[in-house]
């Protein structure tokens, strides 16, 4: 094995896991046994190379993967009672509603959204490090508490798409970081993963600063479902991963195309979303 291999395991150790996952049928034991080696000393060696810090501010912390007292103190959860559709928090008490009035007032194409924290300045510092820091290890905790926050949906799913990068996106980031979202949080919730199932033909604009209006109409048309992922999704209850829900726009139009390719529903959970009340 490279060293650079070695190096790229000791960043993404869930790497390993998911190629002994995905090719588990044409590994022998013998090789399985030294991948769960070199996994535990990826591990190991991890612990060395960063020493566990905050996910959120970066303070030094007892545990890897965990975040300080003071940021977890301000990390708004979002807990029930919440939309049915939208999964947004209701502010005071709606008299029994289920449904808020962003939900009635314009249907989204997906069942139902929901997300694990409001996306305030600790929830944006943890998707930045995921993002852009190679903090690739934080996916793991942060599917923990999607997971949590998303287990009605998960129940009525059949299958996990995440939302893809265009390819010139990731050949420069090296990874999606939805997709290491997508790929936990299915084992953890003994779903398929589908990697493929969605792929990003149109290279579109960062949708920060964008309109909502702009947002809607630079996502139109990025997304396709290759010929042959569709048997994988017709008729299928299809769970979207996104890592922050915005104004909606991306997994509107990703749930639009995973439809009209024959998916029986879309439900979407995000770790972290913006709250019209709460934002
Ligand atoms: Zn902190």
């Amino acid at each position: 094995m490279a060293l650079s291999d070695l190096y790229s395991l000791v960043r993404q150790p869930d790497l390993l896991q998911t190629s002994v996952d995905m090719d588990m049928s044409s590994f022998n034991s013998s090789v399985m046994s030294i991948g769960a080696g070199l996994r535990r000393g990826g591990v190991m060696i991890g612990h060395w190379v960063y020493p566990p810090v905050c996910a959120g501010c970066g303070v030094l912390v007892g545990e890897h993967g965990g975040v300080c007292g003071t940021c977890w103190s301000n990390l708004r959860q979002i807990e029930r009672p919440c939309c049915d559709v939208m999964g947004t928090p209701f502010s005071h008490d709606m008299g029994g509603a289920l449904v808020s009035a962003e939900a009635i007032a314009d249907p989204p194409p997906f069942r139902r959204a929901r997300a694990a924290v409001l996306y305030d300045d600790v929830a944006r510092s943890i998707v930045h490090r995921l993002k852009y820091k190679d903090r690739t290890d934080l996916a793991t905790i942060m599917a923990r508490w999607m997971v949590r926050a998303g287990d009605e949906l998960i129940a009525e799913s059949e299958c996990v798409v995440s939302v893809p990068l265009h390819r010139r996106r990731f050949m420069a980031r090296r990874y999606n970081q939805s997709a290491e979202l997508a790929r936990i949080l299915a084992r953890r919730s003994a779903l398929p993963y589908l990697p493929g199932a969605l792929g990003r033909r149109k290279s579109t604009r960062p949708q920060v600063g964008l309109t909502a209006k702009a947002r809607v109409e630079n996502m139109r048309g990025a997304f396709s479902v290759p010929q042959t992922a569709q048997s994988d999704i017709i008729g299928r209850s299809v769970l979207l991963v996104d890592d922050v829900y915005t104004t909606g726009a991306t997994v509107k139009a990703a749930s639009h195309t995973l439809l009209k390719a024959g998916a029986g529903s879309v439900s979407v959970l995000t770790f972290a979303r913006v709250s019209p009340d709460f934002g």
